[in-house]
């Protein structure tokens, strides 16, 4: 009998070959009890975890020290700015998807809900959301937002069926266990005519040729799936979507990807929440790369829209 995790997380090819055999987390020095490798997929390219985690063990691939736990926290006035910066461009693009004023936006990895603030400045949404973690989700709740505690997957979408103009997931859908039932989800969810919007890494790219198993996309074990543009679009496409848009982001990857090169290398380095101290100077190094490449579009960070037909 074929083992399922042969079979492509994504486009459900079973002609998989080993990409990466003993993969290591540089930045938080998680080593979970089972031994995990990375397939990829010889028909789409996309990559994933090997054997497929069980859902109650994916907790442990989170320390308490995870950065997205202190995201605002820890950011130096570089990282702030540029978080700033994010904000303004993230809430411009939403005011673009928009078909009238102002609308209805759904976000998945919702937080504590603070970037909603950041938002607002830039479109007129009613914002909603689901998040994993108790702590945060309470903290948004406790801020008035409309937050729901679990994950897409387990949560009752009920209440949202038909109801968003956007739904949003940035650095998602590479750690869910089914990406196809969550992006599933979200279609039911979308009004007809919304869009989904996410960003996320991907392997087809110079980057994750240049750092191998190093490369920050991989971000051992939480990413369960490193998506291949193809791979992305084909998923997207089978499920209904149409006006598939893909194109690279400037990001901060490659200075995770330096830094745990670094790593690798044997050089010391203190980490505070998966970042070291010199995590600044690598981010200035590295920026003006992440911006050539993606003006060429081969970043390894890419946003993506897609938009439920009009007719559903
Ligand atoms: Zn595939």
């Amino acid at each position: 009998m074929i083992s399922m995790d042969h079979f492509c997380v994504i486009c459900g090819s079973n002609q998989s070959v080993i990409s990466v055999r003993r993969p290591v987390d540089y930045e938080y020095s998680v080593i979970p009890p089972e031994k995990y490798c990375y397939l990829r997929c010889r028909d789409c390219c996309s990559e994933w975890l090997s054997p497929r985690p069980a859902p109650e063990a994916l907790a442990a691939f989170y320390p308490e020290s995870y950065h997205a736990y202190s995201e605002g926290e820890d950011h130096g006035w570089f990282a702030k700015i540029l978080v700033g910066a994010r904000a303004k461009v993230r809430g411009r693009k939403y005011r673009s998807l928009l078909s009238g004023d102002s609308g209805s936006l759904f976000d998945v990895g919702a937080g504590d809900c603070r970037h909603f603030y950041e938002l607002a400045r830039y479109a007129d949404l009613k914002f909603s959301g689901v998040e994993l973690q108790p702590a945060l989700a309470k903290r948004a709740k406790e801020m008035g937002f409309d937050v729901a505690t679990g994950t897409l997957e387990s949560m009752d979408i009920m209440p949202h069926i038909g109801r968003h103009d956007i739904v949003s997931m940035n650095h998602v859908i590479e750690h869910v266990n089914d990406p196809v039932e969550v992006m599933r989800r979200v279609l039911v969810m979308l009004k007809p005519g919304g869009y989904v919007i996410g960003q996320l890494p991907t392997n087809e790219g110079w980057e994750s040729h240049v750092f191998g198993e190093a490369w920050a996309g991989y971000h051992y074990p939480r990413h369960l799936q490193v998506f291949s543009r193809k791979g992305l679009r084909r998923m997207l496409e089978k499920l209904g979507y149409e006006d598939i848009q893909i194109r690279s982001s400037p990001h901060c990857q490659i200075a995770i990807s330096m830094q745990n090169i670094l790593l690798k290398w044997g050089v010391k380095l203190q980490l505070r929440h998966g970042r070291s101290n010199i995590y600044g100077l690598l981010l200035l190094l590295s920026l003006p790369f992440e911006f050539v490449i993606a003006a060429i579009d081969k970043s390894g960070i890419i946003d993506f829209t897609a938009c439920k037909p009009k007719g559903n």
